[in-house]
């Protein structure tokens, strides 16, 4: 059942007449106010499906709508754009145009989990926005994100060594994402480090710029990891039907060159 929130109106669906009169009744102005209905012909039956098979989205259709996870979200107290109760019922209803009209803030999920502990019926609904933003680059509707890249960054390390090299992860993070390396936050990280950290800390952790540390004996877990992850991306890409995307796109080149 949709639920109709005053913040969702989109501003073109308002209709209010200047002058008007039913029957003898003047209803000038906010009296005539009404919504435009939507037609909305573009579902996508597969978009739950597809978001569901994404880690985190697992638990979407157990959703009822009660709203308390808009009400505890810290995103939305700022940002009522930001609405994770909404974009789940876009997804349940299939509405994929509607809900990538906010395709470029659904990123902004901080994790905080607020929402995940309101949830009555385990929803995850943090899952289920990482799901989303997921779900949206993996379409093509957005760039991958700076957490994304992060995230691949930080899991391809512990994966490798079975370490985590906070200094190595942050470099590469800003070379790939373009961004100076000088930051004053960053600056101000170090200083602190340098006067309070012990010295044999301090010596370990620079050493490791030059020589990367790795866990003994880790290589049986990364060749674990690495099937586990390659099975897990394989179920991904055929749950979303991009593997058929690629084949249709090699067909098209394929049958273009011929002609
Ligand atoms: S985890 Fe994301 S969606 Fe949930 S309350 Fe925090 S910011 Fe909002
Ligand atoms: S709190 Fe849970 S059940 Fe309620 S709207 Fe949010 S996700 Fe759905």
């Amino acid at each position: 059942m949709p639920i109709h929130e005053k913040s969702l109106i989109r501003p073109e669906n308002l209709q209010v007449h200047e002058n008007l009169e039913v029957e003898g009744v003047d209803v000038s102005g906010h009296w005539s106010t009404f919504i435009e209905s939507r037609v909305v012909s573009d579902y996508n039956e597969a978009i739950e499906d597809e978001i569901s098979a994404l880690p985190g989205g697992e638990n979407i259709h157990r959703c009822w709508q009660c709203g308390s996870c808009t009400n505890a979200c810290t995103v939305h107290a700022i940002n009522a754009d930001f609405n994770p109760r909404y974009w789940i019922y876009l997804i349940r209803m299939g509405m994929e145009s509607e809900l990538l009209r906010d395709k470029d803030i659904i990123w902004q999920c901080v994790s905080c989990n607020k929402c995940t502990y309101a949830c009555p019926r385990d929803v995850f609904p943090e899952g289920v926005m990482k799901a989303t933003a997921h779900w949206l680059e993996l379409k093509g509707h957005t760039p991958k994100s700076h957490s994304t890249i992060f995230d691949e960054i930080f899991s391809e390390q512990v994966i490798e060594t079975g370490k985590i090299e906070d200094g190595r992860t942050i470099r590469r993070f800003f070379k790939q994402t373009g961004q100076a390396l000088r930051q004053p936050w960053l600056e101000e990280m170090v200083k602190r480090m340098l006067r309070n950290l012990p010295i044999g800390m301090l010596t370990r952790m620079g050493m490791a710029n030059f020589i990367q540390p790795k866990t003994s004996g880790w290589s049986g877990a990364r060749d674990a990891i690495k099937e586990y992850v390659a099975e897990q991306e394989a179920h991904h890409r055929a749950a979303l039907g991009l593997d058929d995307l690629v084949k249709m796109a090699e067909t098209e080149l394929k049958t273009g060159a011929a002609k």
